[in-house]
């Protein structure tokens, strides 16, 4: 530690730690313009210049490390005079047009300006007038506001790893441009934009919209991906106006991806539900809420007394809030007596439960800000840019800032091999055996940690018998991958020192997902990457609360904390809790649902914000199993394509208007917090659950989501401390965290969580044999702009990303004599879709990529309930 005084105030701060940072924990503020705590210093606007006793001359604050016995000075008359001249030559080119800036009451310049008197100017020179860029949806630059500060270059570099923009020119000349000062064609996070100190870049949806004091600003969590990036919604007249991110908040610290950012339009969509629907002669019409809670209640009442629970199902959206998802299957469970509950087509989950199984918890073990200080990452079935854009910022700072080995494993040469130091592309669906081919090599090359070995393992001897079969050579025949590059992986992760593993989950899950985990956990294990800081295995869940979705016990055989259904003594605390029995047996997981509906034996079913005609497998079955259905009540913020089939359709609230909790793939669990009214006579997920319970005579309902997060706290023992008052810090904690004084668990299998839970388990590969009448693999996946389908209803990011394409190697294309926007038939044993082809080296030879959000070609015609990797063949038109 490192001891100075700043302005008499002696402050002590770690060695390393630039003056201004000093000054700040000193609570002296020193002005900058180039300077961000998400950035390196760069020391371009020499504002923060400040005095040092005994040295002559000017420092700049920023720039320039502490050292034991400093003597600075912020505020002396040269400092003064030294920081009017800055302003001042800034103001030279810089236009007075602050009445139209949309960065007015915002503006750092204009407050230093104002704070440091600057009425008039030495200097004189000519403003600047260049074009303005508002071709792109969300950004707007306005390159005669530009102070050059760089902030823009560098966290489009060094955070968001995209380079779209760089000074150009040089002298008066100088500005920051694009090549060739074309349009942007960046990601659209608007990073650029946050970090902007003057009005150079705006947000266009914000855009003359309302003046910043005007808005009343509401922090929540984003309700797009498992990150849970914690949003700033400003709003005026129960509209939302823009949306940002504080730099001190959660887990993103000012950064937000595309989607977080620009993505919320869809709020405020025409075709929002506004009432409830009642299927009349055919038709759905407008009901009272009255009148379709009771037809509802009454409805499942009556299939329950005729048919029994078991002819009852529920399929919730993992987007729904923790509180919501808990009283869901509390509904279906205690009210209509039926375990037939699931959530995300019931398979995005497995990877989850797989890390159960060897490590004792169903979570990812560390948190994501660890993995930026990661020395090796292996990102396994990732496309991280397109997922987790926030977590590829993580990447991107460790392989930028501390020069992390990241290693690629994928079938596709998606966005991120462009950091990558080995980028492993490998036959779709190898991956199990890939990691267990990289244990094999650490095993043989005594790379193995043999301090963590000697605190446990169990099951190790077994699980190294099943490894035999994958000798580098073998492997790299099933993978496609060199024996070279294997060993370079495996030598890469187990030296570390610190490595993490990242795996994607979500609805491009695949059968091999259970094992791919196991895998994953093992080669943490035998390499002592787990248990400790900046290391582990991270599940990436897709949606927004997939991880709450299972800590809730929304699936069939899992009761709320990952009990089982069939552990009599928790199913009856549980009982005592709510004062409703629960039934005894397992139920029936989405994909059986649908299977017993098409049976006849699925008699009413409840779906909350899942959409299986677009999302779930073999859309063909799904659309029979639903029409099949007597009672089909759905429940959705649009008229979705499954609610256009219901007999009820209730309309529901979205994120931003709603209370609750998200629980993001790091295990914290994060305030949601209303920033504005549901439309009309939408109402939120939970009043609709609480209004069916009370007309279904429950004896127990909550009132409130805080309500019912207290009885959260007491059924889900490890969610014991997350009372609301504990999770409105800066950071909330991760679960673990059994009470109100436990500050949470960052890192799984520390202390209180011992290594002894964790055992080896065998990783199987199961072989996918090739299909000659469908040569070609397919991978269904999201995109960068959209998640799910909801964000097809935000105008931005539909112009964006319009329809759905199809992915095809060049080389592949010119066999088959395909031209680009040329349509095609694809076909699987499933069934076909039409769709273009795009000729792009993103995809792999052989293996063609289709985003799945899309009603029309989105894949999931093709794609089937045997969750194999997808084999199509391609005819022309
Ligand atoms: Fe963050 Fe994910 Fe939302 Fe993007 S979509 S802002 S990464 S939570």
């Amino acid at each position: 530690m490192v001891t100075l005084t700043i302005d008499g105030i002696q402050v002590t701060v770690p060695r390393g730690t630039m003056i201004l940072e000093a000054a700040k924990a000193a609570g002296v503020k020193i002005p900058t313009l180039c300077n961000n705590k998400r950035l390196l210093p760069f020391g371009a606007c020499r504002l923060c210049v400040v005095q040092q006793k005994g040295r002559r001359g000017l420092i700049p604050a920023c720039f320039n490390p502490v050292r034991n016995g400093m003597e600075i000075l912020t505020n002396t008359p040269e400092v003064i005079k030294a920081r009017k001249i800055q302003l001042q030559l800034i103001l030279i080119s810089h236009p007075l047009d602050c009445p139209v800036c949309d960065a007015g009451g915002q503006c750092e310049l204009q407050n230093l300006v104002y704070e440091y008197g600057v009425a008039d100017n030495l200097f004189k020179g000519e403003k600047a007038h260049l074009p303005v860029d508002h071709v792109s949806p969300f950004i707007e630059r306005n390159p005669n506001r530009c102070i050059l500060c760089g902030m823009c270059v560098r966290i489009c570099d060094e955070v968001v790893g995209a380079n779209e923009l760089s000074f150009v020119n040089r002298g008066w000349k100088t500005k920051i441009g694009t090549d060739f000062d074309r349009p942007l064609q960046c990601e659209f996070c608007g990073n650029c934009i946050s970090v902007c100190p003057v009005g150079a870049l705006n947000d266009r949806l914000f855009l003359h919209k309302a003046r910043v004091w005007d808005l009343q600003e509401t922090n929540t969590i984003c309700g797009y991906c498992g990150v849970g990036c914690t949003l700033t919604i400003g709003t005026k007249d129960e509209k939302i106006k823009r949306v940002r991110a504080e730099e001190n908040l959660g887990v993103n610290q000012g950064n937000l991806c595309v989607k977080g950012r620009f993505g919320w339009e869809y709020i405020h969509h025409p075709e929002r539900l506004t009432a409830p629907l009642i299927r009349k002669n055919g038709t759905l019409v407008k009901s009272s809420w009255e009148e379709a809670l009771e037809l509802v209640a009454k409805g499942f009442q009556e299939i329950k007394d005729t048919e029994g629970g078991k002819a009852i199902a529920g399929l919730a959206s993992p987007r729904l809030t923790n509180e919501e998802l808990y009283t869901f299957q509390k509904l279906l469970r205690g009210v209509w007596q039926t375990n037939n509950i699931d959530h995300a087509g019931g398979y995005s989950y497995a990877a989850n439960l797989a890390l159960q199984e060897s490590l004792g918890w169903a979570a990812s073990t560390n948190s994501f800000n660890q993995i930026r200080q990661a020395d090796v990452i292996l990102a396994v079935r990732c496309d991280l840019s397109a997922t987790h854009p926030i977590i590829k910022s993580e990447v991107v700072m460790a392989v930028k800032r501390r020069k992390a080995k990241l290693v690629v494993i994928n079938s596709r040469h998606i966005y991120l091999k462009k950091f990558a130091s080995l980028d492993l592309i490998l036959k779709p669906g190898t991956e199990v055996a890939l990691l267990n081919g990289l244990a094999y090599i650490i095993g043989q090359e005594g790379l193995a940690n043999p301090e963590f070995m000697a605190t446990r393992p169990e099951g190790f001897a077994q699980w190294q018998k099943t490894l035999e079969q994958y000798t580098p050579e073998n492997v790299a025949v099933i993978c496609g991958v060199s024996v070279s590059a294997l060993k370079e992986a495996a030598r890469l992760y187990a030296r570390g020192p610190n490595s993490v593993i990242l795996i994607a989950t979500g609805q491009a899950s695949t059968k091999h997902d259970w094992a791919l985990a196991r895998a994953a956990a093992n080669l943490a294990l035998m390499t002592g990457q787990i248990g400790k800081e900046n290391a582990g295995v991270f599940i990436l869940n897709e949606k927004n609360n997939a991880q709450g979705a299972l800590d809730m016990g929304v699936t069939p055989h899992l009761l709320p904390g990952y009990v089982l259904v069939d552990n009599v003594n928790e199913r009856k605390r549980l009982e005592k809790l709510w004062q409703m029995s629960i039934p005894e047996n397992p139920g029936k997981g989405a994909g059986e649902i649908l299977q017993a509906a098409l049976n006849g034996e699925i008699k009413g079913l409840y779906i909350v914000g899942e959409n299986p005609l677009v999302n779930y497998p073999q859309a063909a079955l799904t659309k029979k199993a639903l029409e099949k259905v007597d009672f089909l009540v759905v429940q959705d913020c649009f008229l979705s394509e499954t609610a256009s089939l219901a007999q009820v359709v209730f309309p529901a609230a979205t994120f931003a208007e709603k209370e609750g909790t998200f629980t993001n793939a790091e295990r914290r669990v994060q305030r949601v917090r209303r920033a504005l009214l549901p439309p009309e006579e939408a109402q939120t997920d939970l009043w609709i659950f609480r209004q069916l319970a009370k007309l279904s005579g429950a004896p127990v309902v909550p009132n409130s989501a805080r309500e019912v997060m207290e009885e959260i706290r007491v059924a889900v023992p490890f969610y014991g401390g997350m009372a609301y008052e504990k999770l409105d810090g800066l950071l909330s904690p991760q679960w673990p965290c059994p009470g109100l004084d436990h500050p949470g668990t960052a890192v799984l299998y520390e202390k209180e969580f011992p290594r002894g839970q964790a055992r080896f388990l065998a990783a199987e590969y199961v072989d996918e044999p090739p299909e000659t009448d469908y040569p070609f693999y397919l991978i269904t996946g999201p995109v960068l702009y959209h998640s799910g389908s909801l964000s097809l209803r935000s105008p931005g990011l539909k112009q964006l990303f319009k329809e759905s394409y199809l992915q095809i190697y060049p080389t592949d294309a010119h066999q088959l004599e395909l031209r680009e926007g040329q349509e095609v038939l694809l076909k699987s044993k499933y069934g076909e879709t039409k769709v273009k082809v795009t000729l792009s080296r993103q995809a792999a030879p052989g293996v063609l990529f289709l985003p799945y959000h899309f009603s029309s070609g989105g894949g999931n015609e093709l794609t089937g309930w045997d969750l194999a990797i997808g084999r199509v063949k391609l005819e022309k038109v």
